[in-house]
C-alpha cells in the first residue's frame, strides 16, 4: 500500500538518500559506458534538493524518488534522474553559469540546473507543458528561470552566448544553431539519434575550429520535433 502523503508535504528524507545511492550505484555501474564513474556532490546536492514528487502525476507519488523515467502526460516523460544528473555533470558548469535547455517537459532537470547556476533558459515545443512547468518552477521558487514555448531547434539567440546547453530530447543530427549560440569551449550535451531505434548522449565542445564531438553512452529520450531538420 502506498504512503499517505499530500502533494505538498517534503520528500521523506529516506527515499531521497535511497535514490541518491541508486544513481551512484548507476554511476558506478555506467561508468565503463560514460568515461565517469561518479556523480559530482553538487550535482547531487541538487538531485537531493528538488522535490521531485511535485514533478510528476499525483498517481505516481510513490514512484517519485525512484531511479526511474515516468510519464507526465502529453505522450513526454520525466527522465531517469541518473541521467538528468550525468547530462548535469557533462555541461561542466561553474555556478555563475548561464544555461540554456531544449525539452522543459515537466521542468525536473530545469530545476536541477537552476540549484546549480545563475540562470536557466528552457524552451518547450508543447504549450501547457510549458506553462505547467513555469508554474511549477515558480512555485516552489525558481526565480532563476525564464522559459518560452517554441522550436528550441533554433536556440534562444536574445540571451546567448551560454556557458552550455543542454537538450532532453532526441534529436537527428547536432543542431548548427545551439553550436553557434555556445561559448568558447563551452559545451553543448545532446542525445543524438542514430537511427534504428538507437541514440547516443553527445558532448560537442565549441571550439576555434571545427567543434569536438565526443559519444558517451546510449540513451532513450523522446525524439525533438523539428519540421526540417
Ligand atoms: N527535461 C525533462 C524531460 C523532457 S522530455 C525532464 O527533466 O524530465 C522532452 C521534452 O522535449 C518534451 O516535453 C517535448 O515536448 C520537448 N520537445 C520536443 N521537441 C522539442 C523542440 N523542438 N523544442 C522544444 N522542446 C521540444
Amino acid at each position: 500500500m502506498g504512503r499517505v502523503t499530500s502533494p505538498d508535504s517534503a520528500p521523506d528524507p529516506e527515499e531521497v538518500e535511497r535514490l541518491l545511492a541508486d544513481i551512484r550505484r548507476e554511476a558506478r555501474y555506467a561508468g565503463s559506458d560514460a568515461g565517469r564513474s561518479t556523480i559530482t556532490d553538487s550535482t547531487l546536492a541538487a538531485i537531493a534538493a528538488v522535490p521531485r514528487h511535485r514533478f510528476v502525476p499525483e498517481y505516481l507519488r510513490d514512484e517519485a524518488y525512484s531511479n526511474h523515467p515516468l510519464p507526465i502526460g502529453h505522450g513526454q516523460t520525466i527522465s531517469q534522474p541518473y541521467i538528468v544528473a550525468l547530462m548535469t555533470d557533462l555541461l561542466e558548469v561553474d555556478t555563475a553559469a548561464t544555461v540554456m535547455e531544449v525539452g522543459t517537459g515537466c521542468g525536473y532537470q530545469t530545476a536541477v540546473l537552476a540549484e546549480l547556476v545563475r540562470r536557466v533558459f528552457t524552451i518547450e515545443l508543447v504549450p501547457p507543458l510549458a506553462a505547467e512547468a513555469l508554474a511549477r518552477l515558480r512555485v516552489l521558487g525558481y526565480d532563476n528561470v525564464e522559459g518560452r514555448t517554441g522550436d528550441g531547434y533554433a536556440g534562444w539567440p536574445e540571451h546567448a552566448p551560454y556557458d552550455g546547453i543542454i537538450v532532453t530530447a532526441a534529436a537527428a543530427g547536432i543542431p548548427p544553431a545551439l553550436i553557434d549560440q555556445l561559448k568558447p569551449n563551452a559545451r553543448l550535451v545532446i542525445p543524438v539519434s542514430e537511427g534504428g531505434g538507437y541514440q547516443t548522449l553527445t558532448v560537442v565542445t565549441r571550439t576555434a575550429g571545427e567543434p569536438k564531438v565526443e559519444s558517451i553512452m546510449p540513451v532513450a529520450f523522446v525524439p525533438l520535433v523539428h519540421a526540417s531538420p
